[in-house]
């Protein structure tokens, strides 16, 4: 499968270690030079204006999604080639969601946990079949996935589904391993 649009959910913060600007930028510019077209959640601030940015200096085809309370608070980018305002967070999602063609997790707060667990639970459920994975820089991500282990270990969750979360520091290697995913016939219920 070919993923041409890529939603990538990230901090509003830049975070306490340059790795993950640092993390922003390679991606962004790794959509642009790769012709991936990125679909973010719109903002200027933090790590999310970095990957926007990076992929803009490639001359990258850049869409944002943002609510219309966030447009003042995280600043709307207006130099995008698309820039979706709508209602509420749930409309943000939705429509991120309907655009890509995969979804990816930078280091980030509350905010990119609850968009990337979405879209991950909307898989397990089977509303869609598209891959989801974590760009872990600096070991970020290690400590969740610690969690999910305990929730297979406890009993909470199928290790098949564990099992679909696709992992890797590096953009390049993270999305082959996205292109090449194939959601299987495994039934949550
Ligand atoms: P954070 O990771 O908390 O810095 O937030 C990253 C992005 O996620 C920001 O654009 C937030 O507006 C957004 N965000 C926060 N909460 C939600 C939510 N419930 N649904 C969708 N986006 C959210």
């Amino acid at each position: 499968m070919n993923l041409n649009n890529i939603a990538i959910f990230c901090g509003s913060s830049n975070g306490a270690n340059e790795s993950y600007v640092k993390a922003a930028n390679d991606m962004g510019k790794f959509l642009a030079l790769t012709n991936r077209k990125l679909i973010y959640g719109g903002a200027k601030v933090g790590c999310m204006g970095e990957l926007a940015n990076a992929s803009l200096t490639y001359h990258g085809h850049v869409i944002g999604v943002i609510p219309q309370k966030l447009v003042d608070v995280e600043i709307a980018h207006e130099d995008i080639n698309e820039l979706h305002t709508v209602a509420d967070m749930h409309e943000r999602k939705a429509k991120m969601a309907e655009l890509a063609d995969g979804f990816i997790a930078l280091p980030g707060g509350a905010g990119t946990l609850e968009e990337w667990f979405e879209v991950f639970t909307w898989l397990q459920l089977g509303y869609h079949k598209k891959p989801c994975g974590f760009l872990n820089i600096n070991g970020f991500y290690d400590p969740l996935i610690s969690m999910l282990e305990n929730t297979v270990k406890e009993g909470f969750m199928k290790k098949s589904y564990l099992d679909l979360i696709i992992i890797d520091p590096n953009p390049k290697s993270l999305i082959e391993k996205m292109e090449a995913f194939e959601m299987n016939s495994i039934s949550k219920w």
